[in-house]
């Protein structure tokens, strides 16, 4: 196995290129690219057929082409619209000339001067008189010695720009980094793979993937279907699940300090704390927990279920079998709003039993968490409900056997390396209501255990969903009315925009004012966004909680967790500015009884193509499975994850939705190298090392 032998002369700075000084360093460094290897794995965007460029006079209408010519006249056009403007070339080549126009980019009056030397790609249209016209082409300026093997002449990749690096920029980087690269570059896939799956070698896979030969398929490359193509992607997948189940064997041969056994004694014990019967879905997550609770190898979990699903009842049944065994539960929760919630809920429940439950958070006064720390290490306390700061600071348990992870993603799955080298191998249970995809789950959770709770709990009604223009507020707020006479709450969510933090607030404390004094004076409003002390939020939280609120204005602090079963009716404010995934988070926070509930979604009218999407997605479907599959198809799987989120790899080259099959095939011989190698435990901590590092699964600070 050559993982650990990253070629040396991949990690090679850039500034070993020519033309790279310390100012383009800094620019190519900004854009993510320090060194050949960032270079060389970083796919074109597309790639351009300049092998045949067309004369002019062939070129035909509607039919996109690259030409080459020179810049007979060009300059900056004023139109009857007023500030709009328009930028004119005149470009020619030996057979003729069209006219190039760009619309409202006045900057290009300093990129292009008479007398250049460029190339266009784009289509071009009949205009007046029988004149061709491309509109908005892409463009690249070519030097005097630019040599036809680099920019023109062949099929040419194109790269995304990033920052002050242009396309063209790169492309001269990546041909001459191309040149200097090793023929006898050591290869990441072992050799009986590549050859069984006749793949091209490393080397000739990133020559190929970069500057295609001449006979290449220009759709194929495209499509990044090439071998070359997917020889890369392949690569990188297979990299990746040698360390998924590098990391599920390491897991394997962990050993818990007890494991846990169940009886009748404890099966009453768990029935006289449940408040009412687990629906089958539930029983069957429970099953597979308490299963796992058995066995001597640390559990490592993900339940998995839509919001309101019910997964809270199950973790606290599989904690109080933990308990019953003589060991301690942490319960960790993302926000302390949150946390405070289960704390006050799972109180409740454990009421008729012996175990102690304890809250422990980072706002707590000194005194009062020295003491709850003491009597968790002394084991006076049974669960812990608290953040992640749970595992990650000075909490010492006395026999921590259980951790609960809820909501995971907005924590990442790595909680349990901290416990690992915090030297404690306890059963892992990690809840989401984000629905993974089906196709997705395995690739992003390969390491994990996963357990779906379908059904909701009886007599949940859909909740109705509708979408309005802002013009339409007035009936909103009419049928909303009738909602709130009758008895129910209200939620009316404010987006939040990060940047503003302060605009967003004073949007949404404007709105709190607006609804108690003009809309609904008889009604008690209250208010909760972010920038409120924790205390000041659960305050509010309790009291709308308890009834004493009618109405909860609330920025996306409300998103995950809360759980108000008499709240039925929510407006979301601005929707079109939301994610899909999280309209379908926030509307969880509905629906939670027997009471019909309703969502409207406001809107401010134009909506974008996707926007409208979402918001269509958001009338036709409560199923999360659809909404997330949908949601990943309007995204993409990057933005679907969220950038900030750990626990989710950062891939080179893999398209999570496009190269599904090649993951599924990467995953199979990855196993099937992984069995008949059998590399020793060091090997593989080797290579979970770099393998957490190369994918950024580790988190950072
Ligand atoms: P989530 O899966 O989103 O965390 P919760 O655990 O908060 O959902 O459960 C949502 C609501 O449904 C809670 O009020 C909970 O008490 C209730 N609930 C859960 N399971 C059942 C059940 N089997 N029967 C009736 N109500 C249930
Ligand atoms: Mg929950």
């Amino acid at each position: 196995m050559t993982e650990k032998g990253t070629a040396p002369f991949l990690t090679t700075p850039l500034q070993y290129l020519k033309g790279v000084g310390p100012r383009r360093a800094a620019d190519l460094e900004h854009a993510g690219l320090l060194t050949i290897e960032d270079l060389l794995y970083r796919f074109p965007i597309r790639y351009e057929d300049r092998s045949r460029l067309q004369p002019i006079a062939a070129l035909k209408p509607g039919i996109p082409a690259s030409i080459t010519g020179r810049i007979l006249s060009c300059g900056l056009r004023s139109t009857r619209r007023p500030g709009f403007k328009i930028f004119e070339a005149l470009v020619g080549d030996a057979s003729g000339a069209l006219r190039a126009t760009w619309l409202n980019q006045p900057f290009l009056r300093d990129v292009f001067t008479a007398g250049q030397h460029v190339v266009l790609f784009g289509a071009t249209e009949i205009r007046g008189h029988g004149g061709l016209q491309m509109t908005n082409p892409q463009y690249e300026i070519l030097d005097e010695d630019d040599t036809e093997t680099v920019h023109t002449g062949r099929i040419v990749p194109v790269y995304e720009k990033t920052g002050a690096v242009t396309p063209k920029m790169q492309r001269r980087l990546v041909w001459d980094a191309l040149q200097k690269l090793p023929t006898d570059l050591p290869d990441q896939l072992p050799d009986d793979v590549r050859l069984r799956l006749d793949l091209p070698s490393r080397y000739a896979a990133l020559r190929a993937a970069h500057f295609p030969p001449d006979d290449a398929r220009i759709d194929e490359l495209n499509r990044f279907a090439t071998p070359a193509q997917q020889r890369l992607i392949f690569e990188e997948a297979f990299v990746f699940q040698l360390g998924v189940i590098a990391r599920r064997r390491f897991a394997a041969a962990e050993q818990k300090p007890t494991v846990v056994r169940v009886d009748d004694r404890i099966r009453d014990s768990a029935r006289r704390v449940l408040p009412f019967r687990l629906t089958a879905g539930q029983r069957q997550a429970l099953k597979e927990i308490v299963e796992d609770l058995q066995r001597s190898q640390p559990m490592n979990r993900l339940l998995q279920g839509d919001v309101g699903a019910g997964k809270t009842i199950v973790a606290l049944l599989a904690a109080l079998v933990a308990m019953e065994n003589g060991l301690q539960v942490a319960f960790m929760a993302p926000t302390e709003i949150l946390a405070e919630q289960h704390f006050l809920n799972i109180s409740r429940l454990l009421e008729p039993s012996r175990f102690r439950v304890a809250l422990l958070t980072g706002s707590m006064a000194a005194a009062r968490r020295r003491e709850r720390l003491a009597e968790i290490e002394s084991g006076a306390v049974n669960l812990v409900v608290g953040t992640h700061a749970l595992v990650q600071g000075d909490v010492t348990f006395k026999q921590l056997g259980l951790v609960v992870i809820d909501e995971q993603h907005r924590f990442g799955v790595l909680q349990r390396a901290t416990l690992r080298t915090k030297g404690l191998h306890p059963d892992v249970l990690v809840m989401t209501a984000t629905p993974i995809p089906r196709t997705l789950a395995l690739t992003v959770y390969g390491d994990l255990d996963v357990s779906v709770i379908k059904d909701p709990p009886p007599g949940r009604l859909p909740i109705k969903t509708a979408a309005k223009p802002e013009s339409r507020r007035d009936e909103v707020y009419a049928f909303v009315r009738a909602q709130l006479d009758a008895g129910r709450q209200m939620y009316v969510i404010y987006p939040l925009v990060e940047e503003s933090a302060k605009v967003d607030v004073k949007a949404a404390t404007e709105m709190a004012d607006h609804l108690a004094v003009e809309v609904f004076p008889q009604y008690r409003v209250g208010l909760l966004h972010g920038r409120l002390k924790a205390d000041a939020k659960d305050r509010v939280m309790k009291a709308f909680a308890g009834g004493e609120l009618d109405i909860l204005v609330a920025t996306t602090v409300v998103e995950v967790g809360v759980d108000v079963p008499n709240a039925s009716v929510m407006i979301v404010e601005h929707a079109e500015r939301f994610g899909l995934s999280q309209l379908h988070q926030l509307r969880g926070r509905v629906g939670r009884s027997t009471h019909q509930s309703y969502c409207f979604l406001l809107y401010q009218p134009p909506l974008s193509d996707e926007a409208r999407e979402r918001l269509r997605a958001m009338t036709e479907t409560t199923d999360g499975f659809d909404i997330a599959e949908r949601d990943l198809n309007l995204r993409g799987p990057g933005d679907f994850f969220g950038t900030r989120q750990a626990g989710v790899p950062t891939f080179r080259m893999i398209d999570l939705i496009r190269d599904r099959q090649l993951l599924d095939v990467a995953q199979r011989e990855a196993i099937r190298w992984f069995d008949q190698r059998r590399p020793a435990s060091g090997e593989v901590r080797t290579l979970l090392t770099n393998w957490e590092e190369r994918f950024r699964l580790i988190e950072v600070g």
